[in-house]
């Protein structure tokens, strides 16, 4: 029996910060054999270098800004966001409601009329409602309108999650997506665009190695290394006793998990019933997608950093391009992608050629491949638990475990831990909090 303060489980970005703040008295497990978690460059065909789709660095706080310009000095590359959205055969700057210039008229037209009825509704004839919004899609109606939601919000949104939005709280759109001023609405709409608002409009990223280099550098920074091949099988809460795969046991303090919450929750033997069942009820969305790697000419949309795609013609919700990014990412002459795929394509999961041909006619399409482009390769991988869905059982069930881990010592964050919706930059401020949390107890 190995004794231990703090057992961290998993050596994603959120179990790699908690250690580093921890600084020691810590033991890290990761069942794979490297650090990273989701975020991981996997070298393909030999110079393709493709990060489990687009992993671009968003840092807004100080605190992880003056981190990672420290772990990577000299490293990063900043760059200016090219997204556009892809909707009516034309390309608009992202975000869509911000630059709606260039679609048909009616669309734009809707989509303004749309959100003055929405917010101004007494020069229409109409009344503010007397209620909050009480779900994601009418949340969406009544501050974007019905033309913004009708062609963007609710059909990206579905297609995304692959839920219909009334299942979901108006609370959690509330949080993550900001609210357009009719002025924005207004200046996108006559071609006066404001593409470069927004919290993503610059990202930085690692000149060498893909997003690897930062998970792999901040476990090399780390003063004590994370125990790689580990994978912890099951807890016991009462005795704080933790079981491995390879049959070892941690006797620890305190504990901080980073795996899926439900996973987690499974294996606590010592659970009880009703946290098993609030487990049981947080869902989440499955996302697949596709690496890519092509060798030709190209066409229109081939160099957008990324695209989104609210119409079901066509199968994905968003591409991207590794190599649009960073011409590094693949080799001369070559490009890369990745292509994302969720409710929309459950039923196509069964006959894996007629996806990789639906995928590939709709990319030609889109004209992010042309006609003369070489397929090199094509790889289809699963993130099983890749958006939380927010609906009416989450905050409840969610709670009920995290305070039932508090009583016990035991503290769930991260992504997936802390089942709940963030970027890199979040999972490493939450593996900070952590470890707050076990050095000063409130
Ligand atoms: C499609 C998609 C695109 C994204 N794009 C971006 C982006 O562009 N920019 C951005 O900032 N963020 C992005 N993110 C978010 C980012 O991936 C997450 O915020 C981050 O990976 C969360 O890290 P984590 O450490 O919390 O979780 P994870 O990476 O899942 O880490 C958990 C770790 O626990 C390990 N583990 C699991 N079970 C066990 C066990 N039993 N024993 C030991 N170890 C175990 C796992 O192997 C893993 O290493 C994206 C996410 C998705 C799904």
């Amino acid at each position: 029996m190995q004794n231990t303060s703090t057992l961290v489980i998993g050596a994603g970005l959120t179990g790699l910060s908690c250690a580093y703040h921890l600084q020691r008295d810590y033991l890290l497990l990761e069942k794979e054999n490297e650090p990273g978690g989701v975020v991981r460059t996997r070298n393909r065909h030999n110079g393709f270098l493709c990060d489990g789709t687009g992993h671009w660095l968003h840092l807004r706080t100080p605190v992880m800004q003056r981190l990672v310009q420290q772990l990577l000095a000299g490293q990063l590359v900043e760059y200016e966001r090219k997204a556009v959205i892809h909707s009516h055969g034309v390309f608009t700057p992202y975000p869509f409601q911000a630059n709606t210039y260039g679609l048909p008229a009616q669309v734009v037209y809707e989509c303004l009329i749309g959100l003055l009825k929405a917010r101004h509704p007494e020069d229409f004839g109409a009344s503010h409602p007397a209620t909050a919004p009480q779900n994601f899609r009418e949340w969406i109606e009544r501050y974007f309108g019905e033309g913004i939601a009708k062609h963007f919000m609710i059909p990206y949104n579905e297609k995304l999650l692959g839920v219909d939005l009334r299942e979901l709280r108006p609370e959690y759109a509330e949080r993550f997506i900001p609210r357009p001023s009719v002025d924005d609405v207004i200046k996108g709409a006559v071609g006066l665009s404001r593409e470069s608002l927004g919290y993503n409009a610059r990202f930085v990223y690692p000149r060498e190695g893909g997003i690897s280099t930062l998970p792999r550098t901040l476990a090399q920074a780390l003063q004590e290394a994370p125990r790689f091949n580990t994978a912890v099988v099951q807890v016991e809460l009462g005795r704080r006793v933790a079981r491995l795969a390879d049959g070892g046991q941690v006797q620890f303090q305190h504990l901080v998990n980073t795996m899926a919450l439900p996973q987690f929750v499974q294996m606590i033997s010592d659970a009880p019933a009703a946290v098993r069942a609030a487990a049981a009820r947080l869902r989440a969305t499955t996302v697949h997608y596709y690496d890519l790697g092509v060798r030709g000419p190209g066409a229109q949309a081939s160099q957008h950093h990324w695209i989104y795609f609210p119409e079901p013609d066509f199968i994905f919700y968003r591409t991207g391009s590794y190599s649009a990014v960073h011409a590094g990412a693949a080799p001369d002459g070559c490009r890369s992608y990745y292509v994302e795929m969720s409710g929309g394509a459950r039923e196509w999961l069964s006959e894996p050629e007629k996806l990789r041909a639906r995928v590939l006619a709709d990319l030609r399409k889109a004209q992010v491949l042309s006609e003369r482009d070489e397929i090199i390769f094509m790889e289809l991988c699963r993130i099983p638990h890749a958006y939380v869905v927010f609906d009416q059982h989450y905050e409840a069930s969610r709670q009920l475990i995290l305070d039932y881990l508090a009583e016990h010592q035991a503290q769930s964050c991260g992504r997936w831990g802390g089942w709940n919706y963030g970027g890199m930059e979040d999972a490493l401020l939450e593996g900070r909090r952590a470890a707050d949390q076990v050095l000063n107890p409130q």
